[in-house]
């Protein structure tokens, strides 16, 4: 028998530690792999998503790593944001996030605007003028997003997510 080194085993990292406790922006990418569905959105109502690519707008002042983490649960605790109601139902697939000052989550979601095949009206802008900060892209846009570029902040760290969660 072989004996195993402890220290030899491969435990992957969670990918998120990447993020650090930093603030910053962010577009949570979904996946719906499935049949197209309808689900309730809090005072949005039932609203119906299809096969294909969601990707949510955010912001965090504070710990990006931590709000990306209570995203990914899988079951819900509350429902605080719009984006919760999805919990369970889409796949996260990838997180973009740009950090420092000049991060705002309305430019940003102006920008993922210009490259989205459409979005949904309402959802996750209640405090703000914008039109909607969930976008659906028919094809998987991580790569995209990655390339836009906000004034004041780094080039942005595309995390990809593991497995089937
Ligand atoms: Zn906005």
């Amino acid at each position: 028998m072989r004996r195993l080194d402890p220290n030899d085993a491969e435990v992957p990292d969670d990918p998120l530690d990447k993020l650090g406790a930093s603030g910053g922006v962010y577009v949570l990418v979904l996946k719906c792999a499935g049949r197209a569905f309808r689900a309730r959105v809090g005072a949005l109502g039932v609203l119906g998503f299809r096969r294909g690519f969601y990707c949510y707008v955010g912001s965090a002042r504070t710990g990006l790593r931590a709000r990306l983490r209570r995203h990914l649960q899988r079951t819900a605790r509350a429902t605080r944001w719009h984006v919760d109601y999805l919990r369970g139902r889409l796949r996260p697939l990838a997180a973009v996030t740009w950090t420092g000052q000049g991060a705002g989550e309305c430019r940003l979601s102006q920008a993922v605007a210009a490259l989205a095949d459409g979005s949904v009206a309402g959802f996750g802008c209640s405090d703000c003028r914008c039109r909607s900060h969930l976008y659906y892209f028919a094809r998987d846009p991580a790569a995209r997003l990655g390339k836009i570029r906000l004034p004041g902040t780094p080039v942005p760290l595309v995390v990809r997510m593991r497995g089937d969660k």
